[in-house]
């Protein structure tokens, strides 16, 4: 049986870091990365032959859990009609209507691969249809790795950005503005000084590449108001809330309108996927309707579309999301009472099916420096603590936990008895 170490190190000859997705290396929590072969509902089995019970799902996209059987015979008898035509299928429009018909804020909507494409197409489309350059978004905020979103906070809130990676150019990265998230005073203050200059506000309506951060009272509300003040377009974020915290996302839950929202993970049901859609007069901005160019050769791939519509069919079944988050509110109510007794101080987020954990003295964590300045080397020796015990957490501090359909009472009562042995240790 070959070992993670060799199968680490053959991967690393020819792959940067062994990993397709920096994501996926222990860069977080130190250690290799585990390599994987199967997965069946809320359990994965690595490449030793030993089961994990898995919170992290993909990051996002699996929401029914592993090799879910109608979305895998979906996929099969799909895939045996033909992989691509490059032409309309009647599976797009499917899902179009669909999605249109669950996220009532979007009446058009264009597939693309990633989550990635969706947010750089829908910052393109709000430069367009405004005619402006400059682009809000919040520290702590993740869109993928857009070059306009590759950037952090300059020196103040009313600074340019600066790009936090090599190979974005400054004179790009300038006409990103960062805040800070939870922030409205921040927001309606650079709106009053340049709002006349801002194409528009892209957020993600629950943080959930800062662990998890649900938005506080008002917050999008607040958004809403200056955009619509101010004629900048708002963009919901939604590739890892959609169809997550609420049939129809975070929109839905926390009753904010976007004019543009971008989708993938769960409406992919697996596959690749991403989406972007809104208001008609936006989306008509689009090629070849308007003059905002935007393609793809496999965009609205049949296989895709399959996944994607075997999963929100099941999703749609009347009380799923509420059994998700019980679900995820029974596990974070058990690992804050076993830390309490163990001494341990610890604070826990729950939205839908995202979890996030943060060993910190504060009560809440509504804001990016308290995820920072949470005790990351305790969150280290607990990750490793679980997974020695057959709990697979994201191997990140910053990122959310994720519960499917498919974890059940078993699952969380095992995952508390590791949590309980793994508190020990650290109290
Ligand atoms: C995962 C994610 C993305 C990027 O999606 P990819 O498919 O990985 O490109 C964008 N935005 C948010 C909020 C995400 O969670």
């Amino acid at each position: 049986m070959p070992h993670t170490h060799e199968l680490f190190e053959a991967a690393s000859r020819h792959i940067p870091g062994g990993v397709n997705s920096p994501v996926r290396a222990f860069k977080g929590v130190g250690g290799e990365p585990m390599f994987f072969k199967r997965g069946e509902g809320a359990r994965m089995i690595s490449e030793s032959d030993r089961s994990y019970i898995d919170y992290v799902g993909s990051w996002g996209p699996l929401i029914l859990g592993h090799a879910n059987p109608k979305v895998v015979r979906a996929v099969q008898e799909t895939a045996a009609q033909g992989l691509s035509f490059g032409t309309p299928t009647v599976l797009e429009t499917r899902m179009a209507d669909k999605v249109c018909d669950l996220v009532p804020s979007m009446e058009m909507i264009r597939m693309v691969n990633s989550g990635t494409e969706a947010t750089m197409s829908a910052i393109r489309l709000a430069r367009g249809y405004t005619g402006r350059d400059k682009i809000v978004k919040f520290e702590g905020n993740f869109h993928g790795h857009v070059d306009s979103l590759l950037v952090k906070a300059g020196s103040g809130a009313l600074t340019f950005g600066s790009p936090s990676s090599p190979g974005v150019p400054a004179s790009l990265a300038e006409h990103t503005l960062t805040l800070t998230y939870n922030d409205a005073d921040g927001v309606r203050e650079l709106f009053e000084h340049m709002g006349g200059q801002i194409a528009g506000i892209i957020v993600e309506p629950v943080a959930g590449n800062m662990n998890c951060v649900p938005p506080e009272p008002g917050f999008l509300e607040t958004l809403r108001e200056v955009c619509d003040a101010h004629g900048s377009v708002l963009i919901f974020d939604e590739v890892m809330t959609g169809f997550r915290v609420a049939l129809g996302g975070a929109q839905q839950r926390y009753g904010t309108t976007p004019d543009l929202t971008c989708l993938g993970k769960v409406v992919g049901g697996g596959m690749p996927v991403g989406a972007f859609g809104g208001r008609r007069a936006i989306m008509e901005q689009l090629s070849p309707l308007g003059p905002v160019y935007q393609a793809g050769t496999l965009a609205g791939n049949p296989v895709t579309m399959a996944a994607g519509l075997a999963t929100l069919e099941q999703i749609e079944e009347p009380g799923f999301h509420e059994r998700l988050e019980n679900r995820a509110r029974e596990l974070a109510e058990g690992l804050e009472e076993r830390a309490r007794a163990h001494g341990i101080a610890m604070t826990t987020n729950v939205v839908g099916g995202m979890l996030g954990i943060f060993f910190t003295e504060d009560e809440q964590v509504t804001r990016y420096h308290q995820v920072v300045n949470s005790n990351l080397d305790r969150f280290r020796l607990f990750f490793h603590g679980m997974l020695n015990r057959g709990i697979y957490l994201a191997p990140a501090p910053f990122e959310a936990c994720f519960l499917s359909s498919a974890h059940g009472d078993a699952e969380i009562r095992e995952t508390l008895e590791a949590a309980d042995a793994t508190l020990a240790e650290l109290g």
